[in-house]
């Protein structure tokens, strides 16, 4: 059976979450809407969908401010080795994320990665006002913005076992259907107190080795 590796992006396969430092970076000095907003979403009370909409209403940045910043981060050096030893075995990547298309894509092209399948939230520009789109939200899910989980039924569907491979709590819906996980940070905590099997993720080169042995 081959195998579809879902990747979350901010946090897996960026170590730095570049969604969250963006927002850190360019918000304004009143955050106490997107403070109780995300409190409020580590709760499981609201979803990404919500909550990243709430963030951006906070945000003062250009399109070309936020890419110059994006671009002070960078992936995991041992994402794009993984990718191909996962590729030359017939299997496939997938980068799933609840982040911005403008600096996953970026990114990715960086990296040299531009073939790789990948699904993000639009982030559309109006001057400084930087407008949250969801064109990849699922009918099925009222929280994501781009849910996790559609992914994983339809790699399944397609006969694949689906690994997830994530750090944070955009991950849950993905994570709760996969066939196996590998977990970091706040994912990683909320598969415990679940009891969602989870086997500890520590970065691309040390799961490639894993999934090559
Ligand atoms: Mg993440």
């Amino acid at each position: 059976m081959r195998t579809a590796y879902l990747c979350d992006f901010d946090g897996t396969i960026a170590p730095s979450d570049i969604g969250a430092a963006l927002f850190q970076r360019f918000a304004g000095s009143d955050r106490r809407e997107a403070a109780a907003a995300f409190a409020r979403w580590k709760a499981d009370e609201i979803g990404s969908r919500e909550l990243t909409e709430i963030e951006c209403r906070c945000m003062d940045v250009s399109a070309d401010e936020a890419l110059a910043f994006s671009r002070e981060h960078a992936i995991d050096a041992d994402f794009a080795g993984f990718v191909r030893g996962v590729q030359s075995r017939g299997d496939l990547v997938m980068v799933v994320s609840e982040g911005y298309d403008f600096y996953v894509g970026d990114q990715l092209a960086r990296a040299d990665l531009s073939d790789l399948p990948w699904r993000a939230n639009h982030a559309r520009f109006e001057g400084r006002r930087l407008i949250p789109e969801f064109p990849w939200a699922d009918p099925t899910c009222t929280r994501c913005g781009n849910c996790k989980a559609q992914y994983v039924r339809e790699h399944r569907a397609r006969g694949f076992r689906v690994v997830f491979v994530g750090d944070g709590l955009s991950d849950r819906c993905g994570a709760r259907i996969a066939d196996q996980v590998f977990a970091r940070a706040s994912l990683w905590d909320w598969c415990q107190e679940r009891g969602v099997a989870a086997r500890p993720f520590t970065g691309f080169r040390a799961l490639a080795e894993a999934e090559a042995a």
